[in-house]
């Protein structure tokens, strides 16, 4: 792939910063928010999206073609660069024909290889700089398809967004990070500059800084932060979004490591790699135990023991070839599940008496 590097188009450093409303609602509404982000920092690029896919039929789908008006009067009246999501050629096109440069490719649409072929073609010979984020499935060649395609059309100024993956029941995030993810496609493609976007994985305000300042641990090179401002009347994603006091504060603690950006060597992205996949697996223990107390209730309710011989042993038997197949041994995954399902019994008992 060619990708042009980050420096040579964007003169901003790290990190890069995108911020703005989930949504154009109105051009009061894109204007009092940019006005304050340009404030924050002019480098910042002004995000909002004009066509919104929304999961169900029935929620506010976006202002459609009269936003991208109301963006380029943010450009004139702010000096900051614009960005908008396109996900068919058609908005693609009137997106370019306008002046829109910065573009990117939202989570339902990287998917869809058709589609993706489909908007590379309309983009191609334009100077246009496209953002790939993740595929909702955490599936890092779906991700890498999308942004060939880009490539394919001769697209060098490309960045891959990362959103988070659709979430684990009873995880804390509305879309899971799965950090081994991103630092796969750093180490598979490290020319390509990646961004993440705390505010889709957070889903609520919260935890947006603490994903950010993760992001930062990893090296990304920037962030994508859902700004508004009066977010509890947003009409999409009014939880996660900050105001731009918020997102000020937030990129004034930010902790920005400058010695990983300067030598980013292999053994750092390993163990940054290995810190993010350890990570992971207590996100994941977490949200078994939470399961497992959800089992203990009904157990309760239905007068049934904590302790199931026969599942416990299918359990073992089925994770234990699972975990060969994978290349683990059988003992160490009986003893690792065992040490796990003995902590669920000793907390189901402990609920049981509380
Ligand atoms: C968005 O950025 O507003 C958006 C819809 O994101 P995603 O495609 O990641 O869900
Ligand atoms: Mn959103």
């Amino acid at each position: 792939m060619k990708i042009k590097p980050l420096e040579e188009w964007n003169s901003t450093g790290k990190p890069l910063v995108i911020a703005g409303p989930c949504a154009a609602e109105s051009k009061e509404q894109l204007i009092a928010t940019a006005k304050e982000i340009a404030a924050i920092d002019p480098n910042i690029i002004f995000r909002a999206g004009i066509w919104k896919p929304r999961t169900r039929p029935g929620s506010f789908q976006g202002v459609g073609e009269q936003g991208i008006e109301w963006l380029m009067d943010v450009k004139r009246l702010t000096g900051l660069e614009v960005a908008t999501e396109v996900a068919t050629p058609e908005q693609a096109r009137k997106c370019i024909e306008a002046g829109i440069t910065h573009l990117w490719i939202g989570a339902r649409t990287t998917v869809n290889p058709f589609y993706v072929e489909e908007i590379a073609k309309a983009m191609r010979g334009h100077d246009v700089s496209v953002m790939v984020k993740n595929p909702v499935h955490p599936d890092i060649n779906a991700w890498i398809g999308s942004i060939e395609r880009f490539a394919d059309a001769g697209i060098e100024k490309l960045i891959a967004i990362h959103r988070g993956f659709h979430p684990l029941p009873e995880s804390k995030y509305r879309n899971y990070p799965n950090w081994s993810i991103p630092l796969e496609l750093k180490q598979r493609y490290p020319g390509l500059p990646i961004i993440s976007d705390p505010s889709h994985m957070a889903g609520k305000r919260a935890l947006v800084e603490q994903i950010s300042q993760d992001a930062m641990d990893i090296n990304m090179d920037g962030l994508m932060i859902e700004t508004h401002i009066n977010p509890d009347n947003a009409l999409s994603d009014k939880l996660q979004q900050l105001t731009p006091p918020e997102l000020k504060a937030l990129l004034g603690r930010l902790v920005v490591h400058n010695d990983i950006l300067q030598s980013p060597n292999a053994l750092e992205n390993f163990r940054g790699r290995i810190d993010k996949i350890d990570h992971d697996i207590i996100d994941l223990l977490a949200s078994r135990m939470e399961i497992s107390k959800h089992i203990a209730s009904i157990k309760k309710e239905h007068d049934m023991s904590f302790f199931q011989l026969e599942r416990w042993q299918e359990i073992l038997d089925s994770r234990a070839i699972y975990g060969e197949q994978k290349g683990l041994r059988k003992n160490f995954v009986r003893e690792l599940l065992g040490t796990v399902h003995a902590e669920s019994i000793a907390v189901q008992k402990k609920m049981n008496r509380d």
